[in-house]
């Protein structure tokens, strides 16, 4: 299995996103229990929720916190603050002010939600029994090129994020098909300089399989692709660095010699060993 000279989690959230069990101390305590050289906290902010008190509210707190647990660390893994910025193609200007208020170290695309006519719904609630997977993957893929296209970024997450919970309700999604729709999001975030995130989340639910997985992340590298973030998705500080090694390899296999986590907007590229 292929190591990196640095142990690196670009994605945990602490329980200032509505999902998180624990706060950023006691992930930069599991991160440093697990060997963790680099963590960045990426607490959630999701556009289409912005009137949402939990969002509207706590972002200046999970900043500051960020900030805090890394000064009272100084000696454990260096700890980065980022953001998962969820939905930017529902309101941009929201979007981009919103990181020009902040000076995070990193910030992960995301896109959680489908929209409907009557608001947006998280892929993890939708029923799938009322849309062709097919159809609803090429969807999201269009979508997700357009809010690429913002470049209010760093590194792609999940680039299949609905596929996580289609296949947990046991729905054939192959990607294949859709390679006319994901191809253009992969060239587009080599053209821009950005990376593209191996979520190790998936190789720890029934399908076993990092989002995106193998094939993909080649693809991503024969289309010009240079930079890959790796990143646990961890919800709880005992997950923090989860599935490391499994993704360094497949970043490997797919022929990257080295992966990259962020300071201040900049790659900083760390090589596979
Ligand atoms: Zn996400
Ligand atoms: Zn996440």
């Amino acid at each position: 299995m292929a190591r990196a000279e640095l142990t690196i989690d670009t994605h945990t959230h602490s329980n200032l996103s509505p999902d998180g069990n624990d706060p950023a101390e006691q992930l930069a305590a599991g991160a440093a229990a697990n060997g963790l050289d680099i963590l960045c906290i990426t607490d959630h902010f999701e556009i289409p929720e912005k009137e949402d008190a939990a969002y509207r509210d706590l972002l200046q707190i999970r900043y500051h916190e960020v900030l805090q647990t890394r000064r009272r660390h100084p000696a454990g893994p260096c700890v980065l603050a980022g953001l998962e910025l969820g939905g930017a193609i529902y309101d941009p200007a929201f979007a981009e002010d919103l990181l020009r208020r902040y000076d995070f170290d990193f910030v992960l695309n995301s896109l959680h939600h489908i929209f409907y006519p009557d608001g947006p719904v998280d892929y993890y609630n939708v029923d799938y029994r009322q849309h062709d997977a097919q159809t609803l993957l090429r969807d999201y893929f269009e979508k997700l090129y357009n809010q690429c296209r913002l470049g209010l970024y760093d590194a792609l997450a999940h680039i299949d994020y609905p596929t996580r919970y289609m296949r947990l309700k046991g729905i054939d999604c192959p990607l294949e098909p859709l390679y006319d729709v994901i191809d253009p999001v992969l060239r587009l975030v080599a053209q821009q300089g950005k990376a593209l995130e191996i979520n190790t989340s998936g190789l720890f639910a029934d399908f076993h399989t990092t989002l995106p997985g193998l094939e993909i992340v080649k693809r991503f590298k024969e289309l010009g692709g240079e930079l890959i973030t790796i990143g646990s998705d961890a919800h709880a500080a005992p997950l923090v660095g989860r599935g490391f090694a499994d993704g360094v390899e497949i970043a490997r296999q797919a022929g990257f010699r080295q992966i990259a986590y962020y300071k201040r907007r900049q790659p900083v590229l760390v090589k596979i060993i």
